[in-house]
């Protein structure tokens, strides 16, 4: 059915933030979601498109927030490096019950619960068309999981990320809060550094940018949007 479809991108690194996982809920992991986007991956690996998945952990916790109420900055970023690895597995759990081969690596080492990170490991699964979920961000505090998408990204040789918000791409301030916000198809990363455009950190952009790592930036609550995104559609903001 999809053969005359041109597949742009053959290997994808898709970011997943805490708030797409908690769905319409204040806290937590909303399991219908993660299906929602689990039924999707799951036409895209039929598709022969290898996905990395790099996951958040701000639908548990923040370490920007718990820095907040006292917590040490160290602790407060290991906590939030461990939410990551809770909703990864919640995530492998719900793939590969809906028979997606998925594995979950992890940049702290966890024994017993999941896989320590392993690029050559890594690479070899996605060749054989493996989903593999990355979790505990870079392994270090004071970054950040957009940054562990970059770096996986460039790590794993994608041909691009895909980030998914809320909002349908890269604006010129907030578009919940002002009406006038302009929306960007296409944007340059030295652009979205001297704009200061509120999309992913600094440090991801700058990664990106050494590396040539094409990012869009696209509404992950529109249904078959990756689909679309991986046959060429303009969705959201390209950021090369
Ligand atoms: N974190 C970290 N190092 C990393 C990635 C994440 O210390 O390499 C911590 C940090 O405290 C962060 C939390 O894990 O706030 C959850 O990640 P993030 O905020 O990026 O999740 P998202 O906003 O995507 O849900």
């Amino acid at each position: 059915m999809y053969k005359n479809t041109e597949i742009l991108y053959k290997r994808i690194l898709l970011k997943l933030s805490g708030e797409f996982l908690q769905g319409a809920n204040k806290f937590g992991i909303d399991a219908k979601k993660i299906l929602s986007i689990v039924n999707e991956i799951k036409f895209l690996v039929n598709c022969g498109i290898e996905i990395g998945i790099v996951v958040g952990g701000g639908n548990l916790f923040r370490g920007s927030e718990l820095k907040k109420i006292g917590i040490s900055s160290v602790i407060s970023d290991n906590i939030g490096m461990l939410s990551t690895i809770m909703n990864g597995l919640a995530i492998r759990d719900i793939m590969n019950k809906n028979n997606i081969n998925a594995c979950l690596m992890s940049a702290v080492p966890i024994n017993g619960i999941c896989m320590h990170y392993d690029w050559k490991k890594a690479m070899d699964y996605l060749s054989k068309k493996k989903v593999v979920i990355f979790v505990a961000g870079i392994g270090n505090t004071n970054f950040t999981t957009d940054t562990a998408a970059c770096l996986r990204g460039i790590e794993m040789h994608v041909d691009i990320v895909l980030k998914g918000t809320k909002v349908n791409g890269v604006y010129s301030c907030d578009p919940e809060i002002n009406l006038d916000a302009k929306m960007y198809k296409k944007l340059t990363y030295q652009e979205v550094l001297d704009r200061k455009l509120q999309v992913m950190d600094l440090v991801s952009i700058i990664l990106a940018k050494d590396n040539n790592l094409p990012i869009r930036v696209f509404n992950i609550n529109k249904p078959g949007i990756l689909y679309r995104i991986i046959t060429g559609e303009k969705e959201g903001t390209l950021i090369i």
